[in-house]
């Protein structure tokens, strides 16, 4: 008997150790009466943290909620639903996706009959990429994902380059489509009388910059373009919240690194040597560092040097 307690006890104590992880809380931060950011942990998805690794605002309008960004996968997005339904009883009606990477997407299929917002290239991009990033989210936290496909746009206002004011639930919001900067086809999004930006990846926080898809001179232009807007707070794709003088250090960051890869490759460097010349002690200390940093310098210099033909 004593044996078959030991037994049923420690098979007990596997399957609780078996179970998937929990799914981190967001750090729900109030930035006025009606704009709430959610701020996921920070991380490429994982095992550990399900794939919730996302910064996502909440605009509470007069019928109901616009959403930006809507995380990696379904259960995700069904997690940022539940944050939201704390805050108000109000459906998500809108929800508007800064890029095409899947951490800011896939959870868009749980808000259904909403409609989706982005820019047109990311619309496109969704379509040709989007089942390539499921795939890739499950294999990062090592299960399937049934429920989650891409859900691309279903409107666009602003074409690359451009602005365009939109009231919505009655909130006014400027969708700034910039030059690609992080991606092809980023879109932020102001909130003029909130004074609020929300960045998507161009702006992170503690974590480093990620190049893999970026167009590195012109996200150098985009952050300097940036600290015009009148923005007391700015939501980042992934990090704690900024102020202006957290932009201009990036800034200096990115224009400080874009020309070390440029100075290595005049000097007829290759990557490898030219990223051992750069100064990159401010990104050593951040999350992903050892992840990103070479497929930055890469991406730099493949750009520098497509420049130069
Ligand atoms: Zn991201």
């Amino acid at each position: 008997m004593k044996r078959l307690i030991f037994i049923v006890l420690m098979l007990s104590i596997a399957g609780w150790s078996m179970a998937a992880p929990q799914m981190p809380q967001p750090k729900v931060v109030k930035i006025n009466e009606r704009v709430y950011a959610l701020l996921g942990p920070l991380g490429v998805p994982s095992k550990h943290n399900q794939g919730y690794m996302v910064n996502s605002t909440v605009i509470i309008g007069e019928q109901g909620v616009i959403l930006v960004d809507s995380g990696a996968s379904d259960e995700v997005g069904s997690h940022l639903r539940k944050a939201i339904a704390k805050l108000t009883p109000k459906p998500v009606t809108h929800v508007i996706n800064t890029h095409h990477h899947g951490d800011h997407v896939l959870g868009n299929v749980v808000f259904q009959g909403a409609e989706v917002v982005s820019s047109e290239i990311c619309r496109d991009m969704v379509n040709k990429t989007g089942d390539e990033w499921v795939a890739l989210v499950e294999s990062l936290i090592g299960h399937k994902l049934p429920n989650t496909r891409p859900v691309p746009a279903t409107v666009t206002f602003a074409g690359e380059n451009s602005k365009a004011e939109r009231t919505i639930q009655g909130v006014k919001l400027v969708f700034w489509v910039p030059p690609g900067s992080h991606t092809v086809g980023d879109m932020m999004v102001y909130l003029p009388d909130d004074k609020v930006l929300v960045g998507g990846d161009i702006l992170v926080n503690r974590t480093i910059p990620v190049m893999r898809d970026a167009l590195v001179k012109n996200w150098v232009g985009t952050l300097e373009q940036v600290q015009g807007f009148d923005a007391e707070t700015i939501v980042p794709g992934h990090g704690p919240l900024m102020k202006k003088g957290d932009v201009a250090k990036l800034q200096r960051q990115m224009a400080g690194f874009h020309a070390g890869v440029e100075a290595g490759y005049k000097k007829g460097l290759s990557d490898s040597e030219t990223r051992k010349t750069l100064d990159v002690a401010e990104w050593k200390k951040l999350e992903g560092f050892e992840t990103n940093i070479g497929g930055n310098v890469n991406r730099a210099y493949l750009e520098i040097e497509q420049a130069s033909f």
